[in-house]
C-alpha cells in the first residue's frame, strides 16, 4: 500500500513528538508500506515567523513573506529525516521546489495545479521514507508560495491523489472531527463519518480541523481521509462520499471569527452595482461571502456582506478607489468585531425547521442576529464576536449534538 500520513504543528512540536511520528510512519514502513510523510512547521512557528516580519515591516510584501514562511516546513521535515535516520530507517526530506509541487502565483494563497511525481517515486522505490513540506508550492517564475493558513492538509490531499495513494491520514492534536470545536464546545462529540460536502461546509465555515481546500480536492479526487490524533490510537473520523448512518438532521456548528462585515450604502439602485463591486475584489482576490442586499429606495441600496478580516483593509481600499467612478456610493460602514457561526447538516435538505430551531437558541441567550444566509446544507448567522461562544454552545446544545 501507498499511505499519505500528515502531521500538524502540535503533533512535530518538540523532540519527543517527532519521535512519536517517526515510530508511527516507521511501523507502516516496516510493515512493507510505501510511506509519504506531510509535516507543518513545528508548534507556533508560523505565528512566530510572521510576528518577526511584522516586527521588521508592517506591511510586508506577500512575496518575502511565502519565502520567510517556507522554512518552518522545511525546519520539520529535514529533523524528521533526522530523526528516523538516527532510528535507522532510510529517509529523504524535500521541499516543495524539489519536488514541483506547481501552484498559481496567488502569494499566501497559492493553488496547487501540479506535482512532479518522478523524484517522489525514484525515492519510494529505493525504499526510503519520503517527508515532505506541507503548506508551500513554487510558482511557474521558481518563486515560493503558500497555500493559506492550515494548508498542509491540501499538500497531503494533493499528494494523495497525485500518486493514487490507497490511504490518506491527517494526524490533528485532537481525535477526529467533532460535532463542534471540542476546546470551545466541551460537550462535543466526535464523529465517525462525515460527508465531503458537509465537511467542506464546516471547514469553510471555521472549523479549522481541516484546511478547506483539502476537503475540495479529496471529493474532487476521490480520496477518502481519515482525521485522528497523533498522540493515541483511537480510530478517528472518516471523510468520504457517502456516510453508511441515518443522516442526522445537523452534523456540527461551527464559528469563524476571522470576519469582518463592511456595508456599502446609497449605491444607485440600478443593474450591474452589484457585478462591478464583487468584480473589483474578485480581481484582487478577495473572497466575499454573506451578501445582503436591501430593498431599493429612492434610487438608491445598500449591499453588506462579510470578508475575512485579514482582508479588510484591502477591500476598503478598493472600494474607496471606485468611490467616484464606478461604484458612486454615499459612505461604508464597518464593523470588524462580529463572528460567523454557523450550522451544517445535509440532513436540512428534507427538514424544515433548523433555522428556527437555531434562531431560537440564539433568543434564548439574547443574542442579536445581524445577517443570515442559508444554503442546502448550511445556515449561517453573523453576531457581535463578544457572543460567539455563547452562541456556539446553545446553538449545539440545542441540537442535542452531544447526545447522539
Ligand atoms: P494541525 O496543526 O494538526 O493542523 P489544527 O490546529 O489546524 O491542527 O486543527 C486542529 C484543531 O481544530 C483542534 O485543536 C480544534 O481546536 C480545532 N477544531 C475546530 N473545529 C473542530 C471540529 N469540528 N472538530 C475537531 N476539531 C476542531
Ligand atoms: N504551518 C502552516 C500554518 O501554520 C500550515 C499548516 O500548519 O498547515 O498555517
Ligand atoms: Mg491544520
Amino acid at each position: 500500500m501507498l499511505i499519505v500520513k500528515k502531521f500538524g504543528g502540535t503533533s512535530v512540536a518538540n523532540k519527543e513528538r517527532i519521535f512519536n511520528v517517526a515510530n508511527r510512519c516507521i511501523e507502516d514502513y516496516k510493515n512493507g508500506h510505501d510511506v509519504i510523510v506531510v509535516l507543518s512547521a513545528m508548534g507556533k512557528s508560523t505565528d512566530e515567523l510572521i510576528a518577526q516580519a511584522k516586527d521588521i515591516n508592517p506591511n510586508p510584501s506577500k512575496r518575502e513573506m511565502d519565502m520567510l514562511l517556507t522554512i518552518g516546513e522545511q525546519t520539520s521535515v529535514a529533523l524528521m529525516a533526522m530523526a528516523m535516520e538516527s532510528l535507522g530507517v532510510p529517509a529523504i526530506s524535500l521541499n516543495a521546489f524539489q519536488v514541483k509541487m506547481h501552484t498559481t502565483s496567488v502569494y499566501s494563497n497559492a493553488r496547487l495545479l501540479k506535482i512532479d511525481e518522478e523524484r517522489i517515486r525514484n525515492e519510494l522505490d529505493s525504499k526510503k521514507i519520503v517527508i515532505i513540506t506541507g503548506f508551500q508550492g513554487v510558482d511557474k517564475l521558481d518563486n515560493y508560495t503558500t497555500l493559506g493558513r492550515g494548508g498542509s492538509d491540501t499538500t497531503a490531499v494533493a499528494l494523495a491523489a497525485a500518486l493514487h495513494a490507497d490511504m490518506c491520514e491527517i494526524f490533528t492534536d485532537v481525535d477526529g472531527v467533532y460535532t463542534a470545536d471540542p476546546r470551545k464546545v466541551p460537550t462535543a462529540k466526535k464523529l465517525k463519518e462525515i460527508t465531503y460536502d458537509e465537511m467542506l461546509e464546516l471547514a469553510s465555515l471555521g472549523a479549522g480541523v481541516l484546511h478547506n481546500r483539502s476537503v475540495e480536492m479529496a471529493k474532487k479526487y476521490g480520496v477518502q481521509l481519515v482525521v485522528r490524533s497523533s498522540l493515541n490510537r483511537s480510530e478517528g473520523t472518516i471523510v468520504k462520499e457517502e456516510v453508511s448512518m441515518e443522516r442526522m438532521l445537523v452534523s456540527g456548528v461551527a464559528c469563524d471569527k476571522n470576519t469582518a462585515r463592511i456595508a456599502v450604502i446609497g449605491l444607485q439602485d440600478q443593474p450591474g452595482v452589484a457585478f462591478k463591486l464583487f468584480n473589483h475584489l474578485a480581481k484582487h482576490n478577495i473572497n466575499v461571502d454573506v451578501i445582503l442586499q436591501s430593498i431599493g429606495r429612492d434610487g438608491t441600496k445598500d449591499i453588506s456582506f462579510t470578508v475575512a478580516k485579514d482582508s479588510l483593509q484591502e477591500a476598503l481600499e478598493i472600494i474607496e478607489r471606485h468611490k467616484t467612478t464606478s461604484l458612486q456610493y454615499d459612505k461604508i460602514d464597518v464593523d470588524d468585531k462580529v463572528a460567523k457561526v454557523s450550522v451544517v447538516g445535509a440532513g436540512m435538505i428534507s427538514n424544515a425547521g433548523v433555522a428556527a430551531t437555531m434562531f431560537e437558541a440564539l433568543y434564548n441567550e439574547n443574542i442579536n442576529i445581524k445577517m443570515i444566509c442559508t444554503s442546502e446544507i448550511r445556515i449561517t448567522v453573523i453576531i457581535n464576536e463578544a457572543d460567539a461562544e455563547r452562541a456556539m454552545v446553545s446553538v449545539h446544545d440545542k441540537f442535542r449534538l452531544g447526545e447522539m
